[in-house]
Formats: structure tokens, sequence, C-alpha cells
């Protein structure tokens, strides 16, 4: 996906503050954070959303929460306890077309 922002940070032609990669994801902050820590976890295959999961897109998201769990751990809100949110599609507010988990924690969070 050459128009796609999280393909072009994935692959480094965009650079950002990485806090975790691996061989299928990269953690960076967001751009515009809601809270104290706001990271994104994202997959470096580009699937658009949960909408778009198949086979091949559940495999490239399998594992994703350890690598959330490493990414707390790194930025040290392991601990004091972190949420993890999915937007999909437009009721959702999801703005970017690849699919990413927000990290959200060192504050206290407003209760869902
Ligand atoms: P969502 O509403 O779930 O699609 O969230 C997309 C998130 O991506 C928003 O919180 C944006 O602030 C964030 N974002 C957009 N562009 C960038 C970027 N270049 N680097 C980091 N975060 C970004
Ligand atoms: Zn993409």
């Amino acid at each position: 996906m050459t128009d796609c922002i999280f393909c072009k940070i994935a692959s480094g032609v965009i650079p950002a503050k990485m806090v975790y990669e691996d061989d299928r994801f990269v953690v960076f902050p967001d751009i515009s954070p809601l809270y104290r820590t706001h990271l994104l976890i994202v997959p470096k295959r580009h699937i658009a959303s949960v909408n778009d999961v198949d086979g091949a897109g559940n495999d490239a998201l399998a594992g994703i929460f350890a690598v959330a769990k490493a990414a707390a751990d790194k930025v040290g809100v392991a601990e004091g306890g972190y949420r993890l949110t999915v937007n999909t599609g437009l009721h959702a507010g999801q703005v970017v077309m690849h699919f990413h988990m927000h990290l959200l924690a060192g504050e206290p969070l407003r209760a869902l």
C-alpha cells in the first residue's frame, strides 16, 4: 500500500521513534496523544481493519497481545495498567485504515 501512512512508518520510509519492533510488528508513539502514554501497535502487513482480517491477516496479528505487553513493560506502564483499543470503521472513529491497536496508559483512564 504505497499511500498508507502506517505502511510507510512500518517499512521505515517515514521515520518514527520506535518503542518496539520485531519481524511482524512496530510500536511507536501516537502523533497526537490522548493520554500521557499513547502508543500504536501496528502489524507490518497491511490489513485495513478487523473487517478485513482473513486467514493470513489472522496469522499476521497472532502474538499482538505479547507485543502489547512487551511495549507496556518497556515504557514502564505494565504495573500501573493500560487499555488496549482497536477502532473499527466509521462509527468507532477509525481514521487510519491500516489495522492498529492503541495502548493507553500513564494516568487513570476514564471508565468505559
Ligand atoms: P484511529 O482513530 O484508531 O484510526 O487512530 C489513528 C491514530 O493514528 C490517531 O490517534 C492519530 O493521532 C494517529 N496518527 C496518525 N498519523 C500518525 C503518524 N504519522 N504517526 C503517529 N500517529 C499517527
Ligand atoms: Zn498500510
